[in-house]
Parts: C-alpha cells; sequence; structure tokens
C-alpha cells in the first residue's frame, strides 16, 4: 500500500513525505515543481513532475503503485497575489483538485487529507474558532480552499470516500535536523522574513500594524510548527486507516503570540539584533487567529513535539542559516 503526496517537493509537503519515509511507508510525489524542489526529497521516493490536476499522469500513478490515501497539499498559497490573479487560484486549487478527485474516484483511491486553511474562516466573531464557525473568506484564496473542501465533501458521500480536512493556522519552523525547510524566494510569511533578516539577508522587518486593539497593538497568531504538521497528517491517516468518518480539524496549538513577540524570540534565539519598522497596516490582515484545538486533540492521537516559539524560531533560523551558506557557496562556484 502507498501514500501520494501531492506538493510533495513543497514545503509542507516535503516535511510530510520525509515523516512518512521515517516511519516506513512507500510514498510516491506529484510535483510540478513550480515552487518546490526535488532534492528536497529524500533517496528513493519516486518523483512524478507534473500537476496534481493532471487526470492521465494521476491516472497512470494510481494505476502503477496501488495508492490507498492521496494526502494532497499541491497549490498557491499567497494570498495578495491571489487577490490580483484570482483565477489562477480557482485553476491551481479548486479546479486541479477536481482533475485529481475525478481520477482518484475513477482509480476507487478510498481515502483523501486535504491542506485547507483557517483563511477559510474570514473575519472571525469567535476567538478561538471553532471548526463549526461561518466560513467567510476574504480572498481568493481562502475561497478557492473553501470551494474545495464542499467539492471533496460531495464526492466523499457519493463515492464512498472519507477524507481529513486539515485547516492550517500558521505554519512555521523546519526540520528540527535543517534537513529541509522553507526555500522559496520572496516568501512573505513572518517567521521567514525575521529569520532572513536575523542572518542579513534582507536590511529590516516591517511589523504591518501596531495599533491594533490587542495587548502590544501587534496582530497575533498561532503557529503551528511544521513537523508537528506532518505528523498530525500522519494521524489523520491512522484515523483513516482504522475506518474514521470524514471531518474537519483546526491544525494550530490554540495559543496566540503577536507579531512583536515573534520578531523578538528570532531575536533572542540568534543572539544578534536587527532592524525592526513600525508599518501601517497590511491591507486584509485579521487582527488575531487562533485555532480552537478540541476537536484535533479529540478525534486524532496527535501530540504535538514543538509547542514552543523558541523551538519553532530556532529550527526556522538553523535552515536559513543553512540555505544562506548555500546561497554563498553557490554564488562563490559560480565565480569559479
Ligand atoms: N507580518 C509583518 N511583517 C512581515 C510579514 C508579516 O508584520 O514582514 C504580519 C502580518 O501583517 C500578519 C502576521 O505577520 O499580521 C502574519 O502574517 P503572515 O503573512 O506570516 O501570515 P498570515 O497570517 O497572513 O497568513
Amino acid at each position: 500500500m502507498t501514500v501520494l503526496v501531492t506538493g510533495g517537493a513543497g514545503y509542507i509537503g516535503s516535511h510530510m513525505v520525509l515523516a512518512l519515509a521515517e516511519a516506513g511507508e512507500n510514498v510516491v510525489v506529484i510535483d510540478n515543481l513550480s515552487t518546490g524542489f526535488s532534492s528536497a526529497l529524500p533517496e528513493g521516493v519516486p518523483l512524478f513532475i507534473g500537476d496534481a490536476g493532471d487526470e492521465t499522469l494521476v491516472e497512470n500513478v494510481l494505476a502503477q503503485h496501488d495508492i490507498e490515501t492521496i494526502i494532497h497539499f499541491a497549490g498557491s498559497v499567497v494570498v495578495p497575489e491571489s487577490m490580483r490573479d484570482p483565477l489562477a487560484y480557482y485553476r491551481n486549487n479548486t479546479m486541479a483538485t477536481r482533475g485529481l478527485l475525478n481520477a482518484a474516484v475513477r482509480c476507487g483511491v478510498r481515502r483523501f487529507i486535504f491542506s485547507s486553511t483557517a483563511a477559510v474562516y474570514g473575519n472571525p466573531e469567535q476567538m478561538p474558532v471553532p471548526e463549526e464557525a461561518p466560513t467567510r473568506p476574504l480572498s481568493p484564496y481562502g475561497s478557492s480552499k473553501l470551494m474545495t473542501e464542499i467539492m471533496l465533501h460531495d464526492v466523499a458521500m457519493a463515492h464512498g470516500m472519507n477524507y481529513v480536512v486539515l485547516r492550517y493556522f500558521n505554519v512555521a519552523g523546519a526540520d528540527p535536523q535543517a534537513r529541509i525547510g522553507l526555500s522559496t524566494m520572496g516568501a512573505t510569511h513572518l517567521l521567514k522574513i525575521a529569520v532572513e533578516a536575523a542572518t542579513g539577508q534582507r536590511a529590516k522587518i516591517d511589523v504591518f500594524g501596531t495599533d491594533y486593539p490587542t495587548p502590544d497593538g501587534s496582530c497575533i497568531r498561532d503557529f503551528i510548527h511544521v513537523s508537528d504538521l506532518a505528523q498530525a497528517h500522519r494521524a489523520a491517516l491512522t484515523y483513516l486507516r482504522t475506518g474514521g468518518r470524514s471531518t474537519t480539524l483546526n491544525c494550530g496549538y490554540g495559543r496566540g503570540y503577536s507579531v512583536l513577540e515573534t520578531i523578538e524570540a528570532v531575536r533572542q534565539v540568534c543572539g544578534r539584533n536587527f532592524a525592526v519598522h513600525h508599518s501601517k497596516r497590511r491591507p486584509g490582515d485579521i487582527m488575531t487567529m487562533i485555532a480552537d484545538t478540541g476537536r484535533i486533540r479529540s478525534v486524532l492521537d496527535w501530540t504535538p513535539q514543538y509547542d514552543d516559539l523558541a523551538t519553532i524560531a530556532t529550527h526556522a533560523l538553523a535552515w536559513e542559516e543553512k540555505l544562506a551558506q548555500h546561497h554563498v557557496s553557490g554564488a562563490l562556484a559560480a565565480i569559479a
């Protein structure tokens, strides 16, 4: 029995593939390498380069590899980009998943784990936000994921599939052994920007808004370590394999840190100072986003290992330092 991971060469997907490989699972990957890197895959894991929505490709992979479960990460994830080019998001997220599901149904795949997002909630009235909160996404990114959730639900009902939808909060950090991490150039996420500033790759970090009605005026987020997130998927896999019913689960720790606290954590672990500018609010930002984790903790057998901001910052920094060294040695090699 084999697990198919789409987007397995990307940031979160590659941590998933590593976790599966370390657990002795058979795993194959489909990734179009638009933002992923084949070097992020453990040796020996088959990679099929192409789109997760390419039904011919997917059907070939499903037929060749006796796939029992699909874990679907492939997609586009940048909120501001989705505002500029919504159709790209409906294509890469919603339509691609339609193709993937069509192939899965035709080939009789019975289990599906889907990467969704807290962005489906929009600006929630209740905090921490529970899964049953109204879904009112504020971006095409959130809408494209919500549409996929709805489609998956309908397909599962019609075709006897079971699924787990995992709604991610703020994913951060890197493999504790610094084998893989977030390598995408031009990433916009807070922790990534902070460790780039800490390693001297950018001159400063802007804090987008210090006038929110929060204790220190900056926004609050629930950061989850990417390796804990991968283990949550493994727990979801076990849940489905043992007959668990389709469900939707928040994936966070249920605890919020402010933007300023997060930057301070990076400063503490790196031991260096870097410039922090207080800037105006970023349009579309939600003030506070914290997961109600009651359901995931009761449904899955999942115990987070890295529920600590300093640990997340330490791992993110270690990976960034490794990445920066690669860039320098790559540049030197190019000169030589
Ligand atoms: N943020 C910031 N400076 C940055 C990047 C992000 O102040 O350079 C803030 C952003 O405004 C938000 C929080 O950090 O309040 C988390 O943003 P991110 O883009 O990491 O994730 P999001 O919660 O938007 O998905």
